[in-house]
């Protein structure tokens, strides 16, 4: 048997995290096994449909390395890939399923149904479709389709027994019939729902593994009535934990941490983010945790699947992309870095310098116009404090006289360049007789007017240029002198 996996995402604006994982779990599972991987776009829920949610589908795969075998913009044998392009299609399994008496016509509106269900609710029971239409005569559903009453297609599931079937994760579950409820397999607008058409499709692209959210957990039973309805062969099922915030929520969109592009706005390297993904939920049974993709591809297997939720972590996620930022060339790391140059108003300074300072700090690119935001403009309210370290045997009054030295030499100096600034500094210290940190203490907190800086004295004056660092300079002798 060929594998065939299918990512099935709905195109409702933004890719969460749980979603884009489920793809790539189906993925992983179809590259291992040297199958196939399809996209298929569900879009059979109109309402929920948003203007360019597909497009966002392939950007987000595409930007993380997934290439699929079949798919909408690709084709494919079992095409169409799109479900609302495959409307015509369903219809006739469901007069099949209608005929054979495994499905119904319903007939009834909205306002009855809301009826019922708040009178089974009054009674303390939770509402389930009460059959009502299963029981019309023929006459009377030849009346109402004559009248041209509008009707869905309603699954007949049997009142006795239960039903079984096993998946790969959690093993066999039962499920007694009476639980279950007559899903609408084909709403008033001939569309089927998802309740029809993943069974439908799954069925007909020959997909070998269902691979999708626990949340369909409960409901495949009824999925595996269909099949069984039709005659068909029952895929392999797979069900994913779902990834929760904490132990109680789900981690949800509404909390602005749960699109893969939330995290990318928020600066995290999407070969981490697709590293960490793959870890919530799956362990390569040793203590490996970076992946690059084509490493995943070879590492997964379903055995390592998880079947309790995985919990986010992104002070973990954080971690790894760090990892990640380390390993970048100087060349990408400053392609990355350079949109939040510009928000920090640095744009114009010396990327390499920057690079050097940042590159081993910086764990989320976000961070870094905090990290120079001192770069571009210095925070008023100096804090003479700041001048007094132990270490450096610096206080107010050697911070002052060490700056009143130092900027004339600046001024003079030839050449505005790392080596030149370190090798005149470093001589000044030695002829003064002082510590090199007594020194370069005071220079950097008059240039950066805060304690903790990425780079030091000399890196900040570079990168500030020579007019700059020398205003600043001066600017720390006015205050010193205010202070003493
Ligand atoms: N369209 C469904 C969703 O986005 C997919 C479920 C499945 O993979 O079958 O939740």
């Amino acid at each position: 048997m060929q594998v065939r996996t299918r990512f099935a995402p709905s195109p409702t604006g933004y890719m969460h995290i749980g979603n884009l994982r489920s793809g790539l779990y189906a993925y992983l599972f179809a590259r291992k096994a040297g199958g196939r991987f399809l996209l298929r776009i569900e879009d059979t829920d109109q309402d929920r449909l948003v203007e360019g949610a597909t497009e966002l589908i392939y950007h987000t795969l595409k930007d993380v390395g997934m290439d699929w075998d079949e798919g909408p913009d690709i084709g494919g044998e079992y095409g169409p890939y799109v479900q609302s392009q495959r409307k015509a299609l369903y219809l006739p399994y469901a007069g099949q399923l209608i005929q054979s008496g495994h499905a119904y016509r319903c007939f009834c509106t909205k306002e009855e149904l809301e009826q019922r269900r708040g009178e089974a609710a009054a009674r303390g029971e939770t509402f389930k479709y009460d059959k009502h239409c299963l029981h019309l005569s023929q006459q009377e559903i030849d009346q109402k389709l004559a009248c041209g009453l509008p009707y869905v297609v309603r699954q007949n599931v049997p009142e006795a027994g239960v039903t079984s079937f096993t998946d790969l994760i959690f093993g066999t579950i039962t499920v007694p019939n009476h639980d279950l409820d007559d899903a609408v397999l084909i709403k008033a607008d001939g569309m089927p729902t998802y309740n029809f058409a993943n069974v439908v499709d799954d069925h007909l692209m020959a997909i070998s593994h269902v691979m999708r959210g626990m949340e369909y957990l409960a409901s495949t039973p009824k999925y595996n009535l269909l099949y069984e309805a039709f005659g068909w062969e029952i895929p392999q099922y797979i069900h994913m934990t779902p990834i929760m915030r904490d132990a109680q929520h789900k981690l949800s969109k509404r909390d602005g941490d749960a699109s893969y592009a939330d995290f990318i706005d928020k600066g995290y390297l999407k070969e981490a983010i697709l590293n960490y993904i793959a870890l919530l939920g799956w362990n390569p049974g040793d203590e490996r945790e970076r992946f690059t993709l084509s490493e995943l591809c070879q590492a997964f297997d379903v055995k390592g699947m998880s079947k309790s939720p995985a919990i986010f972590d992104p002070a973990k996620l954080t971690w790894l992309n760090a990892q990640y930022i380390r390993d970048l060339t100087p060349a990408q790391f400053t392609a990355h870095a350079a949109p939040y140059y510009k928000t920090a108003g640095i744009e114009s300074m010396d990327v390499d310098v920057l690079c050097r300072i940042l590159q081993p700090r910086v764990e989320i690119f976000s961070q870094i116009p905090d990290m120079v935001g001192f770069l571009a403009a210095l925070d008023g309210t100096y804090d003479i404090e700041l001048f007094t370290n132990k270490k450096s045997k610096t206080d107010a009054v050697v911070s002052r006289d060490v700056l009143i030295k130092v900027i004339p030499l600046l001024k003079t100096l030839p050449d505005w360049s790392e080596t030149a600034l370190h090798d005149a500094l470093m001589d000044m210290a030695q002829a003064q007789g002082i510590k090199n940190g007594t020194l370069l203490w005071p220079v950097r907190i008059a240039l950066a007017g805060r304690l903790v800086t990425p780079g030091g004295a000399i890196e900040i004056a570079c990168l500030l240029g020579r007019e700059e660092a020398l205003r600043r300079l001066a600017l720390g002798v006015e205050k010193l002198r205010e202070a003493n």
